[in-house]
Order: structure tokens, then sequence, then C-alpha cells
């Protein structure tokens, strides 16, 4: 399996400027490239493919003298990054979803480069990052890495830099606890699991919501075009991305408690869920953090040998889990699901047995699991209400 490793870089100014350039002579080869594709379908209705666009890579090192010292897989991979655009626009519109054309890149929308076989164009020498044409990089190696590298991306993210490894590691199976868990993403708690517990909303998440709120005014009060706006955009992107680290942590933390003591974890479907739930993610971490947070959990179940299924969530929190009664007219604001068939429970919990409930029918005929559902109900620590 693939797993990635970022650490932070420390460039001096001349490997910066280089980089910056390389970053440039990139964005303007995905935009001409961009350009081509566009031009040969609307005019001559032809369609380029990502084969034909890679062999202009040598032309333009001929020709470009920006790209005579860029190493070639670096410009390869601008045309793979395109063309993986036009792959996620192609499958969107066979989807039927609101596809999007790739768009052209502006200065700001721009901001990586990646390199594709190890010791061809990268490599680790000694203390630091080698890079073909910028030199020898400070890295600064905040945790060890694992497995084989493969390939290297430097990316540029709030005036800072990174290189992320995507790294093949062998798979390290943990022991199975016979547990299966299903999640909620709840309404006024941040996720819900079918074994009753409520996870909430971090108290600095809110806090910092407030203040990027301040920011976000400070800039759009500023002059357009000012260096005092400048300024201010840079306190705004450093602020996001220290809300996305401290976020992104605290994601990271819990997928792994959820993979370390389930071997079965229950989730909504991510696409349908955007679609039903949107209303009521607003102001939580997973409003953003969603993807992230499910990635996480895919990535680490695969690593640990779990199983991550993804259900429809479609009414799981209009059902009684006990007897499958549906409450049509539920309004949001009922907190609690109380059936005539003895049932009450807590909406979302309800709502992620439901999950729960619906990930192991899927499962039918795989003893394992009815087993653990028959022998282990995960809500039954619920206290009944009086
Ligand atoms: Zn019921």
């Amino acid at each position: 399996m693939i797993k990635t490793f970022q650490y932070r870089i420390y460039p001096f100014t001349s490997q910066r400027k280089t980089m910056e350039s390389t970053i440039e002579t990139c964005r303007r080869f995905y935009n001409d490239c961009l350009a081509e594709r566009k031009e040969a379908y609307y005019e001559r209705g032809e369609s380029i493919g990502k084969f034909s666009q890679l062999r202009k890579v040598k032309t333009l090192k001929e020709t470009n003298p920006y790209a005579t010292k860029i190493h070639s897989h670096v410009l390869q991979v601008a045309v793979a990054d395109l063309d993986k655009a036009f792959q996620a626009f192609f499958r969107r519109a066979k989807a039927g979803e609101k596809a999007g054309y790739p768009r052209f890149k502006g200065k700001d929308r721009f901001d990586s480069f990646g390199f594709k076989e190890y010791g061809n164009g990268f490599k680790v020498d000694g203390r630091r990052l080698k890079l073909s044409g910028i030199g020898r990089v400070a890295i600064r190696w905040h945790r060890p890495l694992e497995g084989e590298i493969k390939t290297l991306r430097i990316a540029r993210k709030a005036g800072k830099w990174y290189a992320s490894f995507s790294c093949e590691i062998a798979e390290k199976p943990l022991p199975p606890t016979g547990c299966a868990v299903g999640i909620d993403v709840g309404i006024s708690s941040l996720i819900a699991t079918s074994d009753g517990e409520l996870v909430e909303n971090p108290k600095w998440y809110r806090d910092g919501q407030a203040k990027l709120r301040v920011l976000q005014r400070t800039v759009s009060r500023r002059k357009k075009g000012g260096s005092n706006r400048r300024q201010a955009v840079h306190a705004l992107q450093v602020y996001h991305e220290r809300i996305a680290n401290q976020r992104n942590d605290f994601l990271n933390k819990l997928a792994n408690e959820l993979v370390v003591n389930n071997d079965l974890i229950a989730i909504e479907d991510l696409q349908i869920t955007n679609m039903v739930k949107n209303h009521c993610l607003s102001k939580s971490i997973l409003d953003g953090g969603w993807g992230y947070f499910a990635k996480r959990l895919f990535d680490k179940a695969v690593e640990a040998g779990r199983d991550v299924v993804r259900v429809n969530p479609a009414y799981t929190s209009k059902t009684c889990s006990g007897c499958g009664t549906i409450f049509e007219n539920m309004d949001l604001s009922v907190r609690r699901i109380d059936c005539d068939c003895g049932l009450s429970m807590n909406r979302d919990v309800n709502a992620a047995v439901n999950i729960l409930k619906r990930a192991l029918q899927n499962r039918v005929g795989q003893t394992r699991w009815e087993l653990t559902w028959a022998v282990a109900p995960c809500v039954s620590q619920e206290a009944p209400a009086l």
C-alpha cells in the first residue's frame, strides 16, 4: 500500500527562487497543454491524450530557456496532473454530476510540482533532500520515513515549503477485536457512534472559526491591490493553515482510535451524505474535513487489515433501530427517538446503529459479523430513559 509522509523543507533564498520559477514554468506548461486540448476539441473535434502531450516535454526543454534546467519528470508530472483533472472531469460527467471542465490555473492556484521516480531527479542525501536543478535542501525529519520511496511532491502552502513522499509500505495488520462500529455525522455533535459515544466539536475549533471570521473581515475591508491587503491575506492564509493542521491532527487521532478498536467501521457514503446533510454540517469540524476524515479512515483501515463499509444514509436518522418503524415527519429539533417498541435513544446514536446494521446486512453469509452482532449489540450500554 502507498502511504504519504510530509516534511517541512527550508530552502535557501536561491533554492526558493528556483522552486518558484519551476512552479511558474509548470503552470504555464499546464495551461498551454490545457489550451491545446481545448482547441483541438472545440475547433477540430479531436481529443489529445496524455501521451502525445508527454512528448511535448522534449521540445519544451529545447525551446524554452526556463524549462531547460527543469528535470523532464517534473514537466511530465504537470502533464499527468492535467490528465488527472480531465479523467476526473470525464468520470463526473459520466456519473451525471456537475462536471466542471478543467480550468486554466492562475498564479495563486498552482502551488506544487512533482518527481516520479526515486533516484531520478530526487534522492535523500544524508540529512538533506537533493533535488535536480535545485540543490540539496534542508528538511526537518520530524518522523521516520517508512517503506520504499516512490514519488515526491514539493508544495508551497502559505509561504512555507513541504516535501511529500509517497512510499510503498507493507501492511501491518492489527489483531482482531471482535467489535464493529457505525458512525453517524451528527447534527448536534460531531459524530455519534453506535456504541453510544458522542464526540463533540473541540472548543478550539469554534474559537478558531471566530478568529477566522475576523481575519476575513479585515481582508475584505482592505483596498484591492494594496500592500495592506496583501499582508492581511497572508495573515489569513497562515491562520487557515494552522486551523487545518489542528483539524487534521484531531481527525487523524479520531480515525486512528476507531481503526484500532474495531474490525469493521460503517460510515455514510460520502457523496450521498454531501447531498442529504450539508445544511446540518455547517460550523462543524467535518464541514470540509469529512473527505479528509474518510480518507484517513480508509488508509488506516487498509494498513491495519480492517474493513470500512460505506452505506447509503437515507432514512438512517428517521428509522427506529429496534423495530424498523420509520418516523416520516420527524423535525430536526427532535433529539431522541422514542418508539412504541420501547426503544428510547439519542437520535444520532440511533442513526449510527442503523448505519452499522446496514453495513452488516450487506455481509450476510460472513458469519463472523452475524455472530458479533448477535453476541454484542453495541448499544446495550445505553440506559433506558426514565
Ligand atoms: Zn421501534
